[in-house]
């Protein structure tokens, strides 16, 4: 699509939105910038903004802009069913999200991740081992710097490796990655989506256009992953921790093997620093889509070996009193929790809650019953979790994050570990997974320091 003279709608002006919106404006676009926010709250993003002509719709969304825009370009942030928009696609408006735009514009070959866990650990991991192997590499989407950026620059880089969260996949039209990878489907994000399916059938459209030149990366030990095999147009590269694969990525005794078109690479997985089973899987997922574009397999295994994974998630923070101290605050969902349960020996104080998504709190049962210790919950979801699991182990209430620290450190015994991983997200009551993580760090530190004095 032209740019030059377009009506173009951007909606939701964060770090995205300020990007979209400037390649479009500098692309000769008749740009409109429309957020929830007002001008006071947004004062300093304007100003970044200042040097380009921009219309603002703040503080409210106008339905006659959706209506006459020749194409609206979502931010990540912002639902695909608000009202303007389900509008505006009834009126079959073009609507897409940024990564749809910015792939009309990058040519290098992609690896897209997506998954409900595991996204940005692997997002990271692919990208460390393309550069540990000499690929000028752009890494980007879900995780932070938004793909529009390397759009924007013009920089010439040899792999892009882009993290996708559902809510991006909602608004792809052409997007096509060479290799796709889907990690695994468990419950989240129920608060967003009508049902569990449609959530699925968003992020299966990272595959929609590839072609029988891709891949897609499958983690087959997931069987809602599994089943999806049959309907792409790639070709399946399954990975399996359970199984041998005769073509894919597997594990078994401690060896990684990949095998692909006669092609067989062994690595030991001794001495990894990533640990956790679920760890193996991004281990795997990462191998597969570098291993299929042209990395080295000796180069791909120094970068593994030595990646120390990414802070909040199971990061160690402390030992008190001979009890170890971590801190998930990226466990936001309940297939991550039981993740971070089956990474560690009975024992465990959980400290979980938060913002309830609406999903069950079942499947973390059989883990609570075998390897919590206590569970102290927090945050609005305490009620439903209690109903849930309160009667399968010894359950406390706490008000704050700091007191349930506090509660976890006297019912805890040396030897024993206290896990915060709270199977929600944070915005009842902060502002986000890191002051939330920062939260947890500050009353473990003080616990120590209390303990030096
Ligand atoms: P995402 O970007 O998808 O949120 P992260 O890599 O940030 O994923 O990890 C978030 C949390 O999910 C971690 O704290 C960990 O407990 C859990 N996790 C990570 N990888 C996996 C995986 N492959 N399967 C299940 N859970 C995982």
């Amino acid at each position: 699509m032209e740019l030059a003279g377009k009506k173009i709608l951007v909606v939701g002006l964060a770090r995205t939105g300020v990007a979209v919106a400037r390649f479009l404006a500098e692309a000769g676009a008749r740009v409109t910038v429309t957020d929830m926010r007002d001008d006071e709250a947004l004062a300093d993003t304007l100003n970044e903004l200042a040097d380009l002509d921009i219309d603002y719709e703040l503080g409210r969304h106008v339905p006659h802009s959706f209506l006459m825009a020749d194409l609206i370009v979502v931010s990540p942030g912002v639902p695909m069913d608000i009202k303007p928009l389900m509008m505006a696609r009834s009126q079959k408006r073009r609507v897409i999200s940024e990564v749809e735009l910015a792939s009309w514009f990058i040519k290098t070959p992609m690896v897209a991740i997506t998954g409900t866990n595991g996204k940005t650990t692997t997002t990271t991991l692919t990208g460390e081992i393309f550069r540990g192997c000499g690929f000028e590499t752009f890494v980007g989407g879900n995780i932070g710097n938004p793909l529009i950026e390397l759009a924007m620059s013009g920089q010439e880089v040899e792999r892009v490796v882009v993290e996708l969260s559902s809510f991006q996949l909602e608004g792809v039209e052409s997007f096509h990655p060479h290799v796709a990878v889907l990690l695994n489907l468990t419950e989240d994000h129920l608060d967003r989506y009508h049902s569990f399916q449609e959530y699925i059938d968003a992020k299966l459209r990272i595959f929609e256009n590839q072609t029988a030149d891709d891949y897609a990366v499958l983690n087959i030990d997931d069987p809602l992953v599994a089943a999806c095999a049959d309907k792409l147009k790639a070709r399946i590269f399954p990975m399996s921790r359970l199984s041998e694969l005769e073509e894919g990525i597997s594990y078994r005794d401690g060896f990684i093997t990949f095998a692909h078109n006669g092609k067989v690479l062994t690595f030991g997985t001794e001495g990894f620093l990533l640990k956790g089973v679920h760890n193996l899987d991004n281990i795997m997922a990462s191998l597969a889509a570098t291993l299929l574009m042209r990395c080295d397999g000796d180069c791909a295994y120094q970068t593994v070996r030595t990646f120390k994974g990414l802070p909040h998630r199971m990061e160690f923070v402390a030992e008190v009193n001979g009890v170890g101290y971590y801190e998930d605050s990226k466990g936001t969902n309940v297939g991550s929790v039981v993740k971070s349960l089956e990474s560690f020996e009975p024992g465990i104080t959980l400290i979980a809650g938060g913002k309830d998504k609406g999903g069950s709190y079942e499947p973390l049962a059989p883990l609570v019953s075998a390897r919590v210790s206590h569970l102290i919950l927090i945050g609005e979801a305490k009620e439903r979790m209690n109903e849930a699991l309160g009667s399968l182990t010894d359950t406390h209430f706490s008000e704050t994050l700091e007191g349930a620290v506090a509660l976890a450190h006297k019912l805890t015994d040396p030897g024993g570990v206290v896990l915060f991983s709270p199977a929600c997200s944070s915005f009842d009551m902060f502002k986000d997974y890191l002051e939330r993580a920062n939260c947890f760090k500050g009353a473990v530190r003080a616990l120590a320091a209390e303990g030096d004095a």
